[in-house]
Formats: C-alpha cells, sequence, structure tokens
C-alpha cells in the first residue's frame, strides 16, 4: 500500500518542503502522527529541537546516587517483591557492590514481572529519589540481560523530544537524521542571517541534534553551547516577527469606532459602589481610547489577583451596549461566568440593563431566547463560558469580546471569537491575572497592548503569611478546626511532589482522608486534576456555598473563584512551588472582611533558595514584586516559566529567561520586516509556522 502510493507519488526530489510521508521509515500513519505534534513537512523536523538530553554515558555507582538528578545505574538484581497490599506494586531491588537501590513499578504485565528475576543483572535510567529505605527509582527505564557485559552505557548524549502516541524517541531520532541530511543542500539553512553572529543555522541544529564530542555534550547539557545561544535568538527573533506580522494583520482590519466610551466609563462609576483605584481610572482611559478608534483594540489588562480588573470589562461592556452594539465576556469556567453574571447584574441593574448568560448548563428553552437576542440586531451584553463561542451562536453586531483569565483558553476558543464579528473586527479585551514584568511582557505579547493595574483597592486586610515545618502540622490541623468551628472556611493546598499528576492525586485523596479522620467534625472536600471538569466544578460549588468547610486542592484549584469566607490556606510542601504559584494560591484568601491567613508548611531543612522565597512572600503580597524577585532568584534553567513558554510554544527559547536578549532584537525585527519581508517570513515559518498559531487575540 505505501509502496503503491510512493510509486506513484511526485518524481520531484525531496526537500524542505516535502511532506514527511515522503521520508523513507514514515509511511501515512506515521505521518499522520507527527502532524499532532505540528510536523508536517521536513523542515519541521529539523525544529523539532530536544526538550532535553538524557545522558547515559556512564553508570553511576548506588553508593553515589544523589536525590533529584538522572543516573544511569546496572547491578544485579537481590530481590523481586509483588505487594498486593494498597497499591499493587513490583519492587525489585538491584545491588551493584557499592550498594542497592530499589525500583517500584506499578504497572507491569506478566512477561515484565517474569523477566525481572533475582541474580539477572539490569540497567535501570531514571530519576533518584530518597525513598525510606535509601535511594529508589519509580517507573525506570531499564532493561534486562543474564550478563551484565550486554548492558552498556551510551556513546552518545541521547536528545529527548517530545512525542506523541505511537511515535518513539527511536523513531524520531531516525526522521531527524533524514531531515538533517536534506537540509544539508538547502542554502536558506546554510546562510548567516544579518544582525545575528554565530554558527549558520544549519551548523546550529546539527550540533544540537547530535552532539558530536564530550565538550559538547556538557555544553548542551549546561545550556551554554553556541549553537544554542544562536537558535536561541533566532527564534526570540522569529516570534517578534510573527507577533508584529499578526499585529498589523489584526490592526488592518476596520472595527466599529464607539462614540463616547468616556461618558459610558462616567456612567459606570455612577452607579459602582465604590471610588475606582487611580490605576482603574488609567487602565479605563486607555480602554475608552482604543474604543474610540475604528482599528480593533488589541488590549491585555494585566492586574494580580482582586484588583479589580472587572470594573475594566464592565465599562467596555458598557461602552458597546449603549452605541448600541453587542459585548460577551468569556470565562474559562462556568463558576467564574456564573460570579461574572451576578456582578455585572448588579451594576448594571440602575442602568437598566440585564445581561444574558451562556453556558452549556442553560437550558433550551432560554438557550434558544439568548441565541435569538444575539442574532437580532438589539444592544446586547453577553456573559458565560465558552458555549458563547460555539458554532451554532450568531451575533448580528458583535463590536467587543472580554476574555477573562486568557491564559486559561485554547488557541482555536480564541481565533472563533475573533471571527464572530462578522465584517468589522470585535475590539478586544484579555485580562490576565499573572503580573509579569515588563521585559518579559515585551516578549509575550509584542502583538497586544498591554495596561497593567498596579494597585490594590484599598481597606483590604492584607494576608498574614507565616512559615512553618511541617513538624508542626498538628497545631495547624487543630487551629483549622477551631477555625472552621467559628464558621471559617480553608484551603488545604497539596504541591507536585510528583512529576506524575496521578501519584499528585493520590497524594491530595491520602490527605484528605487523613485530615477526615484528624477533623471528624468537618467537612472535607477534594479537587485535583484527575477529576472530571463538572466533578471538580461541583466540589468547587459545595465549597463555596459551605456545604464543605475545609477544601484539600492540588495545585489546579480554580483561578479568580471568589470564596469570601475562606480565610485560611494551608500549603504543604511550599518549599517545592516557585515564588509567582505560591503568590497566585495565596490570592484565593483575603477576599472577605474577615483577616487572612496563609500558612506555608515546608520539609525542614530547607535550601537557600527555597528559604529566599519563602521569605519574599512573607514580606510582601504586591504581585509585580514578587515576579520581579521570581525572576531574579531563578537560577539559570530552572523551569518556572513553563506554563507561559507551553502557551506562546518556544521550542528552546525560554521567554523568562531571555526576555532581556528580546530588546535588542526588536529594532532587528522591524527592519528586517521593512527591509527584508520574505527573509522575515521564511524565518516565521521556520519556527513557528502560521502565527495565528499563538494568536492571543
Ligand atoms: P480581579 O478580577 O482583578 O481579581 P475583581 O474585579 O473580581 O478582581 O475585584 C475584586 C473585588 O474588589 C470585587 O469584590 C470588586 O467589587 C472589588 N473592587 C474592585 N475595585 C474596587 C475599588 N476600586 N474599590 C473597592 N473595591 C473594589
Ligand atoms: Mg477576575
Amino acid at each position: 500500500m505505501t509502496d503503491a502510493r510512493r510509486r506513484s507519488g511526485p518524481r520531484a526530489p525531496l526537500t524542505l518542503d516535502s511532506e514527511i510521508t515522503y521520508l523513507k521509515g514514515a509511511g501515512p500513519a506515521v505521518a499522520q502522527r507527527l502532524r499532532t505534534l505540528g510536523l508536517c513537512c521536513v523542515r519541521d523536523l529539523l525544529f523539532h529541537l530536544p526538550l532535553r538530553y538524557e545522558d547515559r554515558r556512564r553508570h553511576t555507582s548506588c553508593a553515589r546516587l544523589r536525590p533529584g538528578a538522572e543516573a544511569l545505574v546496572r547491578g544485579r538484581i537481590v530481590a523481586v517483591e509483588l505487594r498486593l497490599a494498597g497499591r499493587r506494586t513490583l519492587r525489585v531491588v538491584i545491588d551493584d557492590g557499592s550498594g542497592s537501590l530499589l525500583l517500584r513499578f506499578f504497572h507491569f504485565n506478566p512477561a515484565q514481572r517474569e523477566s525481572l528475576r533475582e541474580g539477572r543483572w539490569l540497567q535501570a535510567y531514571g530519576s533518584v529519589r530518597n525513598g525510606a529505605a535509601g535511594p529508589e527509582m519509580i517507573h525506570p527505564q531499564y532493561r534486562v540481560a543474564d550478563d551484565a557485559e550486554v548492558l552498556q552505557p551510551d556513546e552518545h548524549l541521547a536528545p529527548i523530544y517530545s512525542l506523541t502516541t505511537g511515535i518513539t524517541q527511536q523513531r524520531l531520532r531516525g526522521l531527524i537524521t533524514l531531515a538533517l541530511e536534506l537540509a544539508a543542500a538547502d542554502a536558506a539553512l546554510a546562510a548567516p542571517l544579518p544582525g545575528l553572529d554565530g554558527p549558520a543555522t544549519l551548523d546550529a541544529l546539527r550540533a544540537i541534534h547530535h552532539p558530536k564530542s564530550d565538550a559538547e555534550a556538557e555544553a548542551l547539557i549546561e545550556r551554554r553551547h553556541p549553537a544554542q545561544t544562536r537558535l536561541i535568538r533566532e527564534e526570540l527573533l522569529a516570534h517578534q516577527l510573527g507577533m508584529r506580522l499578526l499585529r498589523g494583520r489584526l490592526k488592518a482590519r476596520p472595527a466599529q469606532a464607539m462614540r463616547e466610551p468616556g461618558e459610558a466609563v462616567s456612567a459606570l462609576l455612577g452607579v459602582l459602589p465604590f471610588a475606582p483605584t487611580s490605576a482603574q481610572r488609567r487602565v479605563l482611559d486607555e480602554v475608552a481610547r482604543d474604543l474610540a478608534v475604528s482599528r480593533p483594540m488589541l488590549r491585555l489588562v494585566q492586574g494580580d489577583v482582586g484588583s479589580g480588573k472587572t470594573v475594566i470589562a464592565a465599562a467596555a461592556l458598557l461602552a458597546a451596549y449603549r452605541d448600541g452594539l453587542q459585548a460577551v465576556m468569556v470565562a474559562p469556567t462556568e463558576l467564574l461566568a456564573e460570579q461574572h453574571l451576578r456582578t455585572l447584574s448588579t451594576w448594571f441593574a440602575p442602568l437598566g440593563i440585564t445581561p444574558l448568560f451562556l453556558s452549556n448548563r442553560v437550558k433550551k428553552a432560554e438557550r434558544t431566547r439568548v441565541l435569538q437576542a444575539l442574532a437580532a440586531p438589539r444592544p446586547a451584553i453577553a456573559v458565560g463560558t465558552h458555549a458563547l463561542l460555539q458554532d451554532g451562536v450568531e451575533y448580528a453586531r458583535l463590536a467587543l469580546t472580554v476574555v477573562d483569565e486568557q491564559h486559561r483558553f485554547g488557541v482555536q476558543q480564541r481565533l472563533a471569537l475573533r471571527d464572530k464579528g462578522g465584517e468589522l473586527a470585535p475590539h478586544q479585551l484579555i485580562m490576565s491575572a499573572t503580573p509579569i514584568p515588563r521585559t518579559l511582557a515585551q516578549t509575550l505579547y509584542a502583538d497586544l497592548d498591554v495596561s497593567v493595574i498596579d494597585e490594590l483597592p484599598p481597606g483590604r486586610t492584607p494576608v498574614t503569611t507565616v512559615a512553618l515545618s511541617a513538624q508542626r502540622r498538628a497545631e495547624i490541623v487543630a487551629r483549622i478546626g477551631r477555625a472552621c468551628a467559628q464558621g471559617r472556611q480553608a484551603y488545604w493546598v497539596c504541591t507536585l511532589i510528583e512529576e506524575s499528576e496521578e501519584l499528585n492525586a493520590e497524594a491530595a485523596e491520602a490527605t484528605a482522608a487523613r485530615l477526615r479522620t484528624e477533623l471528624p467534625q468537618l467537612q472535607v472536600g477534594l479537587v485535583h486534576g484527575r477529576m472530571k471538569p463538572d466533578q471538580k466544578e461541583a466540589q468547587m460549588r459545595a465549597f463555596k456555598d459551605g456545604t464543605t468547610q475545609l477544601l484539600v486542592a492540588t495545585t489546579v484549584i480554580e483561578v479568580g473563584v471568589d470564596v469570601p469566607n475562606a480565610s485560611i490556606m494551608v500549603i504543604d510542601n511550599a518549599e517545592r512551588l516557585g515564588l509567582s504559584q505560591l503568590h497566585q494560591l495565596r490570592g484565593r484568601v483575603g477576599r472577605g472582611a474577615r483577616e487572612s491567613q496563609c500558612v506555608l508548611l515546608y520539609q525542614p531543612p530547607l535550601g537557600d533558595m527555597a528559604r529566599a522565597r519563602l521569605e519574599t512572600l512573607r514580606a510582601t503580597t504586591d504581585g509585580f514584586a514578587i515576579a520581579q524577585r521570581d525572576l531574579e532568584l531563578r537560577g539559570p534553567g530552572e523551569l518556572l516559566g513553563r506554563r507561559q513558554t507551553g502557551e506562546i510554544g518556544m521550542k528552546l527559547a525560554d521567554p523568562v529567561r531571555d526576555a532581556p536578549l528580546v530588546q535588542m532584537l526588536q529594532p532587528l525585527a522591524d527592519r528586517l520586516l521593512a527591509e527584508r519581508p520574505a527573509l522575515a517570513r521564511g524565518l516565521i515559518a521556520r519556527w513557528i509556522g502560521d502565527p495565528e498559531r499563538y494568536a492571543m487575540v
């Protein structure tokens, strides 16, 4: 079948633009799978860069294993035990003469069990942990043999690529090797890039995929290889180009200019039960100016949790409504959408405006009514979930979209929103509760205008934060018992203890079970990442309405959800989290009139970095100060910016770590777009494909 297709396929020679199917060893099935990784043509393979490297070039002796590090170990199997009590576990102990190592498997088949026999040799590669009885590895990669000599270390550093089902590292490495061979004939890749020094792109790619020497390998692991530096700059440049191009494209579309957005702001301020902060006032002005222009607003509003972003959204929605237009506000969860509906309904009631609401839970008759209202050329304000973006929903005059907690939405949803506008492009207001320093904002949001609300409304009782050793856990539990007896509510956050969400969920379940026995008088809820969205929502709802008093959660707990009565937060193993994440978690308390406490429980002894993080958190509640400190504290290579990186889809650059480079690249991006547009487009295609892929708006 494959052969037949290939015979009838094009005779044209293979190039980097050929589809991957035409490579030897990649049939349509493989190509289909690779497409889910965004790999379509041969060039894409070149730029599918290793996530990291595994160094299996030498054995580490058991006696020298360091917890937290990855290691290759070879030893003789000295014990095999199948435990059936509790979680079914296969435990295998190997010994290499210097010491022993425990391997634990939760998933295993009979053949695997059979092959792991005492007396055989085993070579394992994995991450070392400090177990109850010495070093251990959970689900390591391994091979077994009867003869130790069969189990040899690798010759080269092994690049590790992101994979998809049915594609192995082996397969991907083979295809990338073929792609590199083809790339040798590509003049553009071999040519130097004006403005960027260092090796040519092709040489850099070769070095990164196939490190040749030990020296290269070390440099790559430490991320100081010139090939990496060179490609990081090229990638950042490509993103700047892509975002500029996208912005240009969006701004080129006509939008509905609103007549008096400033008056809408005044009207809103007239009905609010409080005066705006000066930061809110400034951002309201910025938004009003954008709305008065016949080019679409592309504005990101950043403001810490509780800084009052909803006011900004309300003013924009009102401006559209007063001009006879339609405006929607989309939230990532049902609960948040309902919260917005309540707020906006209260504020708009004196103005005689009733917002519409749409989510998947809205019943058929009401849904029909909402859809009809939106399809009619009448002013409307609609609040809801992504149900507002579905295919069946049509807008007669959509002029503004507000997206709350932007990072929670997928690209497809955001694009759907943009396309609902018809002839005129809707104005876009995007809200984010992740405060990020200015340099980083320039990297991540070069396609947007950024407004910052850097001030909290007055009269908040600040959250008191204490860091306590986990040895004092019992005291905390007792305190929670007393507080809940007085009608307060508390969160207990279990932090990431494992790479695997499965083990995390288990840890949270165990914590909830333990707290239920310790505090039998309380109703204890539980949310974690392995639950279905409606299960999660049900748990959040029960907590919000007070059915449960203590909520045990992994770090997945909903952003933005307001449970004003929750005034205590305990964060287990707080030393493991980054500053920004701790700050986001803490933002969930301190929303009511009551004084709130945040307890950071840590496992002693505390390292210097962890101590500095907890100290910062104790000392300040200012999100921007914390974000700045976070950047300073981050060691190179620390992957705390993962969410941002994932969001924007960078392959090699880390927008957090590499933000300072961007400033230098901006003039270069402007120059290339103006003087070498073809080259600019080539770079974008090389690194990003279609810039719409990461469109924020
Ligand atoms: P964010 O979405 O930025 O986290 P919200 O818009 O939900 O914050 O506002 C948090 C709380 O503060 C809400 O109860 C809101 O009504 C209130 N609030 C907002 N602005 C002010 C202000 N200027 N003065 C007093 N309270 C305010
Ligand atoms: Mg909000």
